[in-house]
């Protein structure tokens, strides 16, 4: 951990007077159970900056997560705050204004912070991560252009791979850069883009080779070049704190000087992203589809995260709710099989956070099995921690289903990570692949 940050972490949170104990709304003030409390074996320092990630979310976040989904408002200004803690760059190194922390202790911030509100909190992560390849890939000119504005959040990113006709199959894209004298002219649309028309830097993926993965590239758009519009923003059951678009590019002319990477990289920088940069999976001898796969695979993480912290919320939420609420002549805990439901789903986070933060070891130390695990943990934390939010609606009653009840909001939020950043199919046949592809 870097030690401006530590310090930093160790200054905010003493200011910071009330417990992470209060994590969520005034609805729920009783304390964490021990059984499912996130700061078991984490060291120190995790447990102080989780605290501060915990109070982030309780003052800053929590009370105003039901407005900003019901508006559909881009708290710029929370985030900008969350950015003075040093969430802006979590994991990009303090030379460029970074926090310069772990894989392990991103996914400890991000599912604290969602406790407060996910929407947001995956917005967030999706900024570190364009903000972290730019840090990885990008040149010093590239890096001291862009990151310590993302890092400040001065400056908002998104990032820009599917299209209308590439989703799971990402390698098949078409947006297409030709280069003419010191810039490439993009052409071609990007569908879904999370903060896109609001953001200020894209990271598109193009196509300025043949087809395949090794004619891909990748390079920074701004958000003032002439030839980038966006669509109308989408209408969603979920993820309505953060704005999606569809991010057009019509000759628009981008300075070579902003490609990171060599030419036809752009498969590589992601296969470097997602394994911590060192592990090399060989994709010369994959399928489209594995690629596209793995492509996606260095986001999987901070969705996973975030189900987390949805999971563990609700799951307080639920046991709350089954402490007050009366029927039957009694309080509903008193009902074993609601009791065997809330033990389970207990299980299931506790079980959820233990894979997830394996995974992160994993990517962190470039082991051979996080591809792998990876995939598992996206896989089983996103469904699961679903599960158990959708199962704390259904403790709820009627009551779970009005807006007036967060439990509603967390499960329609954290649906959507079910879907994007690599389905959950997908990561069944990049885990289907590592087992058939090994011989016993
Ligand atoms: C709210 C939201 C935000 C997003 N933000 C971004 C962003 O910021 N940047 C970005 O680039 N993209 C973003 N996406 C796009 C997201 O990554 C894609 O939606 C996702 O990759 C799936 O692609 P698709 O929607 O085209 O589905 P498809 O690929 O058409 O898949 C449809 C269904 O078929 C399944 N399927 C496909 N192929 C196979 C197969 N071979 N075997 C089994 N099942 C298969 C899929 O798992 C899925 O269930 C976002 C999406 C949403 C909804």
């Amino acid at each position: 951990m870097a030690m401006g940050t530590l310090s930093r972490v160790v200054r905010l949170s003493s200011c910071i007077s009330r417990s992470r104990r209060l994590i969520f709304n005034s609805t729920q003030r009783r304390g964490i159970a021990s059984c499912i409390d996130p700061s078991h074996g984490l060291s120190d320092e995790q447990k102080e900056f989780q605290k501060m990630a915990f109070d982030f979310a309780a003052h800053e976040m929590s009370p105003h997560m039901a407005e900003w989904d019901e508006k559909e408002i881009f708290p710029v200004e929370t985030m900008r705050k969350a950015a003075q803690l040093g969430f802006g760059g979590i994991y990009v190194q303090p030379e460029v204004g970074g926090s310069g922390l772990s894989r392990l202790d991103t996914s400890v911030i991000f599912e604290a912070l969602s406790t407060g509100c996910v929407s947001t909190t995956a917005y967030i992560s999706i900024h570190n991560m364009c903000n972290w390849m730019i840090d990885t890939f990008g040149n010093t000119e590239q890096r001291e252009k862009f990151c310590p504005e993302l890092c400040t959040m001065d400056k908002f990113a998104s990032y820009c791979l599917t299209e209308p006709g590439s989703g799971s199959d990402a390698a098949s894209l078409l947006t297409t850069a030709k280069l003419e004298g010191d810039h490439y002219i993009l052409n071609g649309s990007k569908a879904f883009i999370s903060g896109g028309g609001d953001t200020d830097v894209y990271i598109v993926m193009c196509r300025t080779g043949g087809k395949g993965p090794k004619g891909i590239s990748c390079v920074v758009v701004e958000k003032d070049t002439p030839g980038l519009s966006f669509g109308k923003k989408e209408k969603k059951v979920g993820w309505n704190s953060q704005p999606t678009r569809a991010v057009i590019l019509e000759d628009c002319h981008v300075p070579v000087t902003n490609r990171l990477g060599q030419e036809g990289q752009g498969f590589n920088i992601a296969m470097r992203g997602l394994n911590g940069g060192r592990i090399n999976i060989g994709f010369e001898n994959t399928t489209n589809a594995q690629v596209s796969a793995t492509f996606l695979h260095w986001v999987y993480l901070p969705a996973a995260s975030c189900s987390l912290g949805a999971a563990h919320a609700c799951v307080q939420l639920a046991r709350d709710h089954l402490l007050v609420r009366k029927q039957f002549g009694e309080a509903l805990s008193n009902n074993q099989f609601l009791q065997f439901k809330l033990a389970e789903m207990a299980t299931k986070l506790v079980a959820s956070r233990l894979l997830l933060r394996e995974a992160a070891v994993a990517l962190q130390e470039s082991r051979s099995d996080a591809v792998s695990l990876c995939s598992m943990a996206k896989l089983f934390v996103t469904d699961e921690c679903f599960n158990i939010c959708n199962q704390a609606l259904q403790m709820h009653g009627g009551y779970g289903y009005l807006k007036d009840y967060a439990v509603q909001q967390f499960v329609r939020d954290i649906r959507v990570h079910q879907i994007l950043e690599g389905t959950n199919e997908v990561m069944r046949m990049i885990i289907a692949r590592s087992l058939l592809s090994e011989s016993g």
